[in-house]
């Protein structure tokens, strides 16, 4: 398995994950691999399961790599790289406050993770800072959608089992606004996992993990957690606007009543979409954010997460 790369050099453990002592080597690529690869640039990504030929004790050269499965990609739809693959799970994290709670964003996150078809945990962290009935409504929606939803807080250590306990033996991303909270949890699942917690500032997070390298780390428990710089700060997206309804999974349905085959429900009569968000059966909060990121990704915004 492959935990990082910098340059040409990659770091890969030996696959035995319970192994007392995983045996680390830096290998780098056969020309070959790159050749063949339909990526050249970044023929070997993180998360990669390649077959490499030891060198010595401590380095080696990688022959192969394995098919990919369920990759993260960064970049325009056009010219897309991948930085991570064989994802299990994304925890899509939101704060209930400070920055102030977006539903909208979480619709976007998942958005990104059924394309990927990435297992989706929300978790609401902050829940110190609000008011638990209003937001059992939020969860409750979530829910009913099959997302498993998790309440933090990552101060005091409410819920921290429960998530601790979804990411055994996965290879999970934390992906969410900056401020919300996503090193705190981490530190608080394991301490020392993350090395830089922040403080809510107004600085955009750029700078700061511009020099970082996308790194599996291991957790005591089993299976590993997905640092990358990129999907910390949102770059996750990649969705064509008429994508956008098959993401939305309670969606799927009902388009089928719709009377055009390329109904956009937005505009149009005889809306199978529509008609199920007056019977009450998909959220009125979901079809707004639907229109919300159809209208943004019509108008060729090239990262709207930042937009919301
Ligand atoms: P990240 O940018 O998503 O990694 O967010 P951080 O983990 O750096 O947290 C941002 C700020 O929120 C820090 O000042 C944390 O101490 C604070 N914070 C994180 N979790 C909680 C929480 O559950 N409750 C409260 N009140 N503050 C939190
Ligand atoms: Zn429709």
């Amino acid at each position: 398995r492959v935990l990082k790369c910098i340059g040409a050099n990659h770091v890969v453990v030996q696959s035995d994950r319970n192994h007392s002592k995983p045996e680390v080597f830096t290998c780098t690529v056969r020309r070959v691999v790159r050749t063949l690869s339909r990526d050249s640039r970044n023929p070997v990504v993180a998360g990669d399961h390649v077959k490499f030929l030891p060198v010595n004790e401590t380095e080696g050269v990688i022959e192969r790599v394995e098919p990919r499965d369920r990759t993260l990609s960064r970049g325009s739809r056009r010219e897309a790289h991948v930085i991570v693959s064989n994802v299990d799970q994304a925890v899509i994290v939101a704060s209930v406050d400070e920055p102030v709670l977006k539903p909208g964003l979480i619709d976007r996150f998942l958005c990104s993770t059924e394309k990927g078809q990435i297992r989706a945990i929300i978790c609401l962290n902050k829940i110190d800072l609000g008011d638990r009935v209003q937001l059992q409504r939020l969860v409750g929606q979530y829910a009913r959608l099959g997302y498993p939803v998790v309440m933090t807080d990552a101060v005091q250590g409410e819920g921290i089992d429960e998530l601790r306990r979804l990411l055994i033996d996965k290879e999970t991303v934390f992906t969410g606004q900056s401020g919300v909270g996503k090193s705190s949890l981490l530190n608080a699942i394991q301490p020392g996992l993350w090395r830089d917690t922040g403080e809510v500032s107004g600085d955009t997070n750029k700078g700061r993990h511009t020099t970082r390298v996308t790194e599996l780390i291991p957790l005591e428990a089993g299976g590993w957690v997905v640092d990358t710089p990129g999907i910390r700060q949102l770059e996750l997206w990649d969705v064509a606007a008429e994508e956008v309804e098959g993401l939305f999974i309670e969606f799927r349905p009902h388009v089928s009543h719709c009377r055009f085959p390329d109904c956009s429900h937005t505009h149009e009569t005889q809306c199978g979409v529509k008609s199920a968000v007056e019977r009450g059966q998909i959220s009125r909060l979901r079809y707004k954010n639907f229109l919300r990121i159809v209208s943004l990704e019509n108008r060729h915004v090239r990262n709207p997460a930042f937009e919301v």
